[in-house]
């Protein structure tokens, strides 16, 4: 699943929430499994999984240490934690992956028309090998995309509007975030291979990810 949209829509909190919502036990929704959380921007907050996991009744400290924090450095790291990932994905319990972003590191090594060819060649055999561990281990991928808005996104469909859609096709969900008032933020599934298309409004509060409270 792709989570795409402008800063500040939210897909940082959203894959802290399933970072989260993972170890929960089926019963609530969760898979009782493990994360491992690639992050590219240096913008993964420890304490903000503690709060989040407090507000769901897991302990704290035990919810922060299932969550496997790596930074990746540059795109090759990136693809070589990846590749790499098999047996840590097997001996750990991993039931989620998440790469926030997916793309930033890709965007600055690679920028402009002339490396357009070598940067979408290499994003996409990076995808298509989360995608590999998704199906081999029955885990979930999450990958987040920060898009900037245009003003034409307010002519016409506007996920097709944004600039900077660099993933294609490859993930079986794509959910656009934009912002409404306050904390609110709207969430639209496009593009789903199994899902009808839909829109949801949630809330970005103090306990995580929530439905709106009016
Ligand atoms: P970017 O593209 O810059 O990475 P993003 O989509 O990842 O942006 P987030 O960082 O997920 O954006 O969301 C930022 C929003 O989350 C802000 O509106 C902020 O107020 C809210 N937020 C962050 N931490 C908390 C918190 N502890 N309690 C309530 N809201 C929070
Ligand atoms: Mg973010």
């Amino acid at each position: 699943t792709e989570f795409f949209g402008e800063f500040g829509t939210g897909k940082s909190q959203l894959a802290f929430q399933l970072s989260v919502n993972v170890q929960l036990p089926p019963e609530k929704g969760g898979l009782q499994g493990t994360t491992l959380f690639i992050d590219t921007e240096g913008t993964f907050v420890p304490t903000r999984i503690r709060s989040m996991a407090e507000a769901q009744g897991l302990n704290p400290e035990n919810a922060l240490q299932n969550v496997y924090w790596i930074r990746a450095i540059n795109s090759d790291h990136q693809i070589a934690i990846v590749e790499g990932a098999k047996d840590f994905v097997q001996k750990h319990g991993v039931r989620l992956i998440v790469v926030d972003s997916v793309t930033s590191l890709f965007r600055s090594e690679y920028p402009g028309r002339e490396n357009l060819a070598s940067r979408q060649q290499k994003l996409n055999l990076h995808l298509h090998s989360l995608l590999r561990l998704a199906e081999i281990y029955n885990l979930a991928v999450v990958v987040t995309n920060q898009v900037m808005a245009t003003p034409d996104m307010f002519y016409g469909d506007p996920t097709r509007a944004v600039g900077g859609n660099i993933i294609g096709h490859t993930p079986n969900n794509r959910v656009y975030l934009r912002k409404s008032k306050g904390q609110k933020r709207i969430a639209r599934l496009v593009d789903s291979s199994y899902l009808e298309p839909g829109e949801v409004v949630f809330e970005i509060t103090t306990q995580g990810i929530r439905d709106p409270q009016e």
